[in-house]
């Protein structure tokens, strides 16, 4: 099983930061993928895993093309996109958790991710949820964009004045890179396929065409 880790953003995108500049979205969750795949050295990983990250630094362009084009080139047959979530309700927070409505796979890697969340970012209001394009249309476009099966887990709300002390407290990378790492194990043992769907991402917006 060839799983790819793709932290979210880099490059000229930050993504979502925190009101007060603490948490910036593309430097956290490279950070969580680093981590993962540092803990993945030391862990004893079942043989058939083969762990790859989409980028070690936010030096180089890092949009949707590119990451879709890494996964091509590294035979991934499951991306992970590590995201940190913002709302315009400061009350949002959680983990959440995405998954293509077809793929059955990744929908219980959502339904894991939720389960084994840090207890802060878990309670409340962590879900596992299917994309649709009406329901949240940046993640359907974005796992749209994959040839192959992609979980999206968005670690907490960079707007939320509870999930950014969590996020930011001590330990909680590694915790998520255990997390993710935990995932990729777990992909092993399921059956990865996901039913092509039409649509196409043109370089400026996702094509919703049916
Ligand atoms: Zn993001």
């Amino acid at each position: 099983m060839n799983v790819l880790i793709v932290p979210g953003h880099g490059g000229s995108s930050k993504g979502a930061v925190s009101a007060d500049g603490s948490l910036v979205e593309a430097d956290y969750v490279l950070a969580v993928g680093v981590a993962a795949m540092r803990a993945a050295v030391d862990a004893q990983l079942p043989p058939r895993l083969m762990l790859d990250i989409s980028r070690i630094d936010n030096d180089r362009p890092h949009g949707v093309r590119d990451r879709v084009r890494i996964a091509k080139a590294v035979n991934a047959e499951l991306v992970i996109e590590l995201h940190c979530d913002a709302s315009k309700n400061p009350e949002a927070h959680g983990l959440r958790a995405y998954y293509w409505p077809s793929c059955r796979a990744t929908k219980q890697l959502a339904k894991e991710a939720v389960e084994v969340a840090p207890p802060a970012l878990r309670e409340h209001n962590a879900h596992a949820r299917p994309v649709s394009p009406d329901g949240y249309p940046r993640a359907y476009g974005l796992l749209q964009a994959y040839p192959m099966p992609c979980l999206l887990v968005e670690f907490g709300f960079v707007t939320s004045p509870i999930d950014v002390p969590v996020l930011r407290s001590d330990g909680m990378v590694d915790q998520l890179a255990d997390l993710v790492l935990g995932l990729c194990r777990s992909s092993t043992h399921l059956g990865l396929s996901v039913s092509a769907d039409e649509g196409s991402w043109d370089g400026e917006s996702y094509l919703f065409g049916r």
